[in-house]
Formats: C-alpha cells, sequence, structure tokens
C-alpha cells in the first residue's frame, strides 16, 4: 500500500488537476493507493477570512462566499461530464447552503471560537475531496470518498489537536477491511470522541496522510506539493535554493519546526515510528526525484538546510526572582497552559534573565499569562514587567552532521557578521541538530542568502552588481562579465550577476540578474531613474555581497556615496568626483567603508586600467615613502603634443584629436588640465599627502581669450590666433633638443600641472600617442624610479579595470 498526498497548491486549477489525475492512473498501475487530498488551493484561508468578516458585521462575506461556491461549481463543470455532474453538484450546494447558515450564524452572534473555525474550515477539504473522487470515478478509477472525521479520533484542542492513535488506527484498519476502491480521503480534518469536528493544524493534510500510512504500515507515503522536494532554503527568499536529496526524519522534523512550510513537522512522527521513507514529489514535475526523508544518517553535508520564521517577538522575562530555581519552570507553565508555542529559548547562566522567540501573534499573550505567574513577583519588584521587542525572524541552520563536525556555528556567525546583522539571541537544540538565531526581520533575506552561500555555495562566491552609467564603459563592462560568467563560475568560484541597471534616465532592477547575453535596453518601459529610489532598491534587495558600480562622471552619483557605502554596499568606480572632492569627503569615505566593512575601490580614477592606485597603495602599505609623482595623465593632451612636433598648426592638432575621439567634446575640458590637476590629487591623497584641489597649480593651455569663447566652433577660430605661439614654444624646445610634454609633478607637497620642455633623454620624451605614463620615485625606487606606462584612456582598457576590481571584491568577500 502506498499512501499519496496532493497539497492544496497541487489542486488550485482544473489544469493541475488533470496532472494529478494522471500521476494517481499511473501509480494505480503498479500498486494498491489511498489518496489524501487538501482543501483547493487557497480555499482554507478563504473561509477563514469569510469567518473573520461575518464576525466583525461585515455583510460583502457574503459575496466572498458566493465566489467560493462559484470557483467549486466550476471545478465540477469542467472536470466531470454533465450526465456525472447530478448528485456532486447536490452534495456541493447543500454543502453551501450549510455554510451560508453557519456564517449567519457568525454574523448575528459575532462569534467564532476554535470549535467553529475547525468545523468553517472542514468544508474545504470535504468539498475537494468529494468531488475529486467522482471525477476520479467518473474516469473510471473505482473510488470511494471517506471524511477523516469517521475515523481520526482526537481530543478537543481545537485548532490543534492531538490524535488518539489507539483508537484511530483501529478505525481505520476496519474501514479498509470493509471498504474496497481507492479511498479518497479528506486531509486536515478529524472528530472527537462526541463527534465534533477538529482539524490538525494549518498545513495539517500531511499529518493526515502520515497517520493513513502508519495505520496500515503503508510501504510509502508520497506528498506532491508545488516544489521539488524539501529545498536547501525557501525558494521565496533564496532564489539559488536546491533540492535537498535525503534527509532523516529528525532533519525534516527540525526544518518544518523552524518554518520549512513544505512539510507539517508532525508528519514524521508516525513515518518515524513504522520506518515509512517519505517522498516529497513536485506535482508539475514528476521525473525530479524530490526529497527521500528516511532512517538513514549519512555522511552527508554539515548541515542539509536552512529555515527561518517571521513575524517574531522577544519576550524578556528579568529579575533577581529568577534566581530562584523554580522560576524558568513556572513562566514554562504559563506559557503552556495558555497554549503559546515558544520557538526558541535563550538563557544566560549568569544573567537572571530568560528571552524568549515567540510568533507576535501569541507575545502579548505570553507578558499576560508570565506576568499573572509572577504577580507578587512584580509588585515587589524582584521581577520587572515583561518586555516585548517586535519586528524579528528566527533563522535555523539544520543538520545531523553538526554534532561530529564542529564549525557550523563559526561559519554561521561569521556570515552573518560579515553582512553586518545584529544577532539578538542565539540558541542551540540539545540535540545539536539545529543552531537558531533570532535577527531583526528586515535582514532576513539577506541573512539566508548569506548562509545559504557560506553553506551550500562557498565554492561558488555570488557577487550582486548594481550598475549605474550604461554609456561606453558601462557597455563594455557588461559585455566582459557576459563573456566571462562561465569561466570564472568553473575556474574561480565567482558568479557576478547584474541585478540593477541605470542610466540617467531609467532604471530596471532583475531579481535574478540580468541575462547578459541577451543585454538589456533601458528605455520608456522601465522606472524612471531617481538616485534616492535606486539606493532604496537595493537596499530592499538586501542581497549579501553587493557592488554599487558607477560608470558615470555624474556629481550626482558621487554624492550618493555615502548612503551606498552606508548600506553596506561596496563601490567600485572611474568617477573621480567623489575622491576629487575636499579631503575631508575623501577620508570620510574611506572611513565609512571600514566601519561598515565594505570596499570602495576606484583603480580606474587615474589612468584608466593602468594599476597605479593599486601599486601606491601596496607601496604605502609595506612601508615606503613617495618622494615624487612625475605623470602624463592625460591621453589627450599627450596626442596633442606629440603630434604637433610633426608641423601642424596648434589649432588644426586639437581639432584632429577632437575628431580622433580622444577629447572631450569641448576640448577645453582637457587643456585646461583640471582633469589632470584632479587625478594628481588624487594619486597625492593615495601617497598620503594632505591635499587639496587649491594646493594644485594648474597652467592652462587654453588662452585667455579662448576661454571665453561661446561655441566650441568660435573656440577653434580664435585658436588659430595662437597657432604661432605654440609654434614658437615647440622652436625653442627643439632648438636646446628638448620636447614639449604636458604632465603633472607632486613633491614636497605640492602638485603642478602644466607644460613642461623635457631633455630627450627624460623617460616622457618618447612617450607618443595617448599612452598615460607615471613615474613613481620613492625611497625604495629612489635611484631608477618605478615606471607605469600604457593606454590611459578608452572605454575597453578603463571598463577592464573597473572589471579587475569587481573581481578583486569577490576575492576580498572570501571566507
Ligand atoms: P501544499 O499546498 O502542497 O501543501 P505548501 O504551500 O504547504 O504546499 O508548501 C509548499 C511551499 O513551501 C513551496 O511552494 C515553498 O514556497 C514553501 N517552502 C518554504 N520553505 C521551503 C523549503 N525549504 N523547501 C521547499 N519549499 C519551501
Ligand atoms: N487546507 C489546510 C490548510 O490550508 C490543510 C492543508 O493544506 O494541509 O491549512
Ligand atoms: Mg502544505
Amino acid at each position: 500500500m502506498k499512501i499519496i498526498k496532493f497539497g492544496g497548491s497541487s489542486i488550485a486549477n482544473p489544469d493541475s488537476i488533470k496532472q494529478v489525475f494522471s500521476i494517481i492512473q499511473d501509480k494505480l498501475k503498479r500498486q494498491e493507493i489511498a489518496v489524501i487530498f487538501s482543501a483547493f488551493g487557497g480555499v482554507t484561508e478563504t473561509l477563514l477570512t469569510i469567518a473573520k468578516m461575518a464576525r466583525e458585521g461585515d455583510q460583502v462575506y457574503r459575496d466572498l462566499l458566493q465566489t467560493l461556491e462559484e470557483k467549486h461549481l466550476d471545478m465540477v463543470r469542467q472536470l466531470i461530464a454533465v450526465q456525472n455532474q447530478s448528485t456532486v453538484m447536490t452534495y456541493v450546494k447543500v454543502r453551501f447552503n450549510e455554510l451560508e447558515d453557519l456564517f449567519h450564524g457568525i454574523y448575528l452572534i459575532k462569534e467564532n471560537s476554535p470549535r467553529t473555525l475547525d468545523y468553517v474550515v472542514s468544508f474545504g477539504e470535504r468539498l475537494s475531496a468529494f468531488i475529486l473522487s467522482e471525477a476520479l470515478t467518473a474516469k473510471g478509477v473505482k473510488s470511494r470518498f471517506l471524511d477523516a472525521r469517521e475515523v481520526i479520533r482526537t481530543n478537543d484542542r481545537f485548532g490543534q489537536a492531538r490524535v488518539d492513535f489507539e483508537k484511530t488506527n483501529a478505525l481505520i484498519r476496519q474501514y479498509f477491511l470493509n471498504y474496497d476502491g481507492v479511498k479518497v480521503i479528506t486531509g486536515f480534518i478529524a472528530s472527537t470522541d462526541k463527534g465534533e469536528t477538529t482539524t490538525l493544524g494549518r498545513s495539517g493534510s500531511d499529518y493526515t496522510a502520515a497517520i493513513f500510512a502508519s495505520a496500515l504500515e503503508a510501504d510509502d507515503l508520497e506528498i506532491w506539493t508545488d516544489v521539488s522536494g524539501v529545498l536547501t532554503s525557501d525558494p521565496n527568499l533564496v532564489y539559488t535554493a536546491f533540492t535537498i536529496p535525503q534527509l532523516s526524519y529528525n532533519e525534516a522534523m527540525e526544518l518544518s519546526h523552524f518554518g520549512a512550510k513544505v512539510i507539517f513537522p508532525a508528519t514524521m512522527q508516525p513515518a518515524m515510528k513504522r520506518n515509512i521513507p517519505i517522498r516529497i514529489k513536485n506535482t508539475f514535475e514528476p521525473e525530479n526525484a524530490g526529497t527521500l526523508i528516511n532512517g538513514d544518517v549519512t555522511n552527508g553535508p554539515l548541515i542539509k538546510g536552512i529555515s527561518s520564521m517571521s513575524n517574531i517577538s522577544i519576550v524578556t522575562v528579568q529579575g533577581a526572582a529568577l534566581l530562584d530555581g523554580t522560576a524558568g519552570s513556572r513562566v514554562f507553565k504559563a506559557l503552556s497552559e495558555a497554549k503559546v508555542n515558544i520557538v526558541l529559548i535563550s538563557q544566560a547562566s549568569s544573567e537572571h534573565s530568560i528571552c524568549l522567540a515567540i510568533k507576535t501573534s501569541e507575545a502579548y499573550l505570553a507578558k499576560e499569562v508570565i506576568e499573572q505567574e509572577f504577580f507578587y513577583e512584580i509588585k515587589s519588584n524582584e521581577m520587572e514587567e515583561v518586555s516585548l521587542l517586535h519586528g524579528y525572524s528566527t533563522i535555523a541552520v539544520v543538520g545531523e552532521n553538526m554534532k561530529q563536525n564542529p564549525g557550523a556555528s563559526g561559519r554561521m556567525f561569521r556570515a552573518l557578521g560579515r553582512n553586518n546583522i545584529n544577532v539578538a539571541a542565539i540558541a542551540q537544540g540539545s540535540s545539536e541538530l539545529n543552531i537558531s538565531a533570532v535577527i531583526p526581520q528586515p535582514d532576513l533575506q539577506k541573512a539566508l542568502n548569506a548562509l545559504h552561500e557560506a553553506f551550500f555555495l562557498s565554492e561558488n562566491k555570488v557577487l550582486h552588481v548594481f550598475l549605474v552609467g550604461t554609456g561606453l564603459i558601462g557597455k563594455a563592462l557588461m559585455r566582459m562579465i557576459a563573456i566571462q560568467q562561465a569561466k570564472l563560475r568553473e575556474e574561480s568560484e565567482l558568479d557576478i550577476q547584474i541585478h540593477g541597471l541605470a542610466n540617467s534616465r531609467f532604471m530596471a532592477f532583475h531579481e535574478d540578474g540580468f541575462d547578459l547575453k541577451a543585454g538589456y535596453d533601458l528605455s520608456e518601459k522601465d522606472q524612471k531613474m531617481d538616485m534616492e529610489k535606486f539606493v532604496r532598491q537595493m537596499e530592499e534587495m538586501n542581497f549579501s555581497n553587493s557592488v554599487f558600480v558607477d560608470c558615470t562622471a555624474s556629481q550626482e552619483v558621487a554624492d550618493a556615496y555615502p548612503r551606498v557605502l552606508g548600506a553596506k554596499v561596496a563601490i567600485v568606480t572611474p568617477n573621480k568626483k567623489a575622491n576629487s572632492g575636499t579631503m575631508e569627503q575623501y577620508l570620510e569615505l574611506k572611513k565609512l567603508a571600514k566601519k561598515r566593512g565594505v570596499k570602495f575601490l576606484y583603480e580606474t580614477n587615474v589612468a584608466a586600467g593602468l594599476p597605479v592606485i593599486n601599486t601606491l597603495q601596496d607601496l604605502m602599505l609595506s612601508g615606503d615613502k613617495v618622494i615624487r609623482i612625475e605623470a602624463v595623465l592625460s591621453g589627450s593632451m599627450n596626442f596633442i603634443f606629440s603630434e604637433l612636433e610633426k608641423g601642424d598648426p596648434f589649432s588644426e592638432v586639437v581639432k584632429s584629436a577632437k575628431e580622433k575621439g580622444f577629447t572631450e567634446p569641448d576640448p577645453r575640458d582637457d587643456l585646461s588640465g583640471m582633469d589632470v590637476a584632479r587625478k594628481i590629487l588624487i594619486l597625492g591623497r593615495e601617497a598620503e599627502q594632505r591635499l587639496e584641489f587649491e594646493d594644485i597649480t594648474v597652467q592652462s593651455m587654453v588662452p585667455e581669450d579662448c576661454q571665453s569663447a561661446e561655441s566650441v566652433q568660435e573656440f577653434f577660430e580664435k585658436l588659430k590666433g595662437h597657432d604661432k605661439g605654440f609654434a614658437d614654444l615647440l622652436k625653442t624646445a627643439e632648438a636646446k633638443g628638448e620636447k614639449l610634454r604636458f604632465m603633472a609633478t607632486l613633491e614636497n607637497g605640492k602638485a603642478k600641472v602644466g607644460l613642461n620642455s623635457l631633455p630627450a633623454s627624460h623617460p616622457f620624451s618618447n612617450l607618443s600617442g595617448s599612452d598615460n605614463m607615471i613615474l613613481l620615485t620613492t625611497e625604495r625606487y629612489l635611484d631608477r624610479p618605478m615606471i607605469i606606462r600604457g593606454p590611459g584612456a578608452g572605454a575597453d582598457v578603463t571598463a577592464a579595470g573597473v572589471f579587475a576590481d569587481v573581481i578583486r571584491i569577490g576575492n576580498y568577500t572570501r571566507e
């Protein structure tokens, strides 16, 4: 005998029911089965909503009831041919008449006791199982509807009744002896000896199935749902969660007890007693093996899964009275009598306080009953009033192997700490099967992902990128990531995903990461760009290991860095704006990044992808001191002055540089030397010198009258007037065998930027084209400076430098 259970999610609509029927028919070919059904998807919830509305006097409940009836009638119409519908139509209509009377009663007397509610929700399973049993019969499967209230006996703890197994087992066995055919059974519901309807707890149909499996000593139990088994974490919160192939009964119990909704915690007990294997299968992917739950405790991974529960409050009981040995047990007794479920207890041995995690919906009751119990102690100040803190979640990592292998808690709290998640309370079950922690609810998703990565994907570190600026550099970066993604995954165990994209006009987000191969063009269909909102969205997505990549030159974006770092998101950028502001801002950003435990990398602020900033930082870290920096930091200026040597007039050379795309749209932005000044400012600061922009002497190459030109065209006109001046400069230099180079120098805490005439032996003299060159003279590189040379501008080399910084962050965030 095989027991098969289908949850509400498997029977939410006629299409999925057809799928369910084909699974049943397939099983029937091989062996004897009995089937348990939940209510149709969403029905239990709707019945509870209607009951609540009726009790509150909201007449709209009638509309909801009508819709619910229509839904059931529609199921009948779609599943059963007209000529076979009459019995079942009558059944449905009679049930809805009963429900109408029932809700009218609730409406009049405004009463909704757990007893009444159990009766109300029992209609859900009775309707679904009856309709489906008739539908199966109509398909030629000889089936028999069984209302489980006939055979499952419980006490009268309505809403969460306890099963009397002795009576129940006997009744089930007798029933199966008396009747043949495939039993189609209601999940979830049962009855007391007096015939009152009870339920086994929300989601209790799984348990019903286990009760039948155990009474009938079934060979196995299959629970069919809408996911492929028990996953390593809730797939709604952790997108990379995957199926756990095997769990021990205890592991499954622990995972579900701490929030894995996919299976009801009590299900495992009856199955474990008779060693009946449980399989969790996916109705919509039947070929997937799903999860096997049995008695095996194998040498599998350190932990099997991570579960969580939200809407938790921290209830703290404290005071001298607790030092008395019996106080603790009085707390637990008071809570147990009030049927308050304690999710987690943590008690410090040195302190006289007990900290309890309790569902927020039960927290006020908990406070009330504990304060009642300690009425006199509170009055005499031996105990404080019970304090409540709301807005928490619990997370639990579960696995039998933690017993033998230490290190799980270390890994867990390191991952939480690294992501700046505050842990409010910690507990380890005495079975050492689980370690749980209470954390602020807003951090839940981030915490789960961080733990999931630390335990299951530690070989594969995921970096979540948010990219602002989709111009030449941004686009080149996306292309590079797309090309390298697979290789990085395989060889560097690094998975880079882009979750947010923005340009100056639009922004878009993708939970699972944009498909980079397909590319993504921002357009009107996307949200309007708003830096505030962009940062907020990053915060809300709350991934662990997030990186904000700024490929703009925008001051506004740079102004958002403090908030980005504040949200514990790393920054990578070629945008110089932030680092070339005031010294104080520069230091503040560094301090903030450090405080938040995230990186702020900007190798491409100077000389694109050339390793200038990293090199300087390494030198400083290893105790070297910078004596002098000389640098050609503007590819456009170098191009202009090395071209000038060919004899063309200055204005023509500038024009051709502009045409080749080597200058800014207005060449004055290059000729002014401001850009170079910002770069030497940053290099100076990296060399640990306190430098402000005003400390730099800048010699502009824009003649005064050209400065005031209104348009670029006018500027070129006026520039012609200076061709001779530049030609003379060149002549004078050449006469001395020297070359003209536009460069920056930093020495003795002073920086200057301007045109220099250099001897032929100077390394800059043979620098041609748009290359950059940086000479670092330090205490260690004294006689011959360190030289860094290469293309210092261009989208591809800049993007490559940005990419390298992103990868660096991936390596930093490794454990
Ligand atoms: P059913 O209607 O079949 O009883 P449930 O909705 O009760 O289905 O349970 C299945 C759902 O449980 C999944 O769709 C998933 O959203 C949720 N879930 C939460 N945690 C887990 C987990 N660790 N593994 C699988 N599913 C989980
Ligand atoms: N229908 C019930 C519920 O929604 C029982 C179940 O689905 O297992 O709680
Ligand atoms: Mg369920």
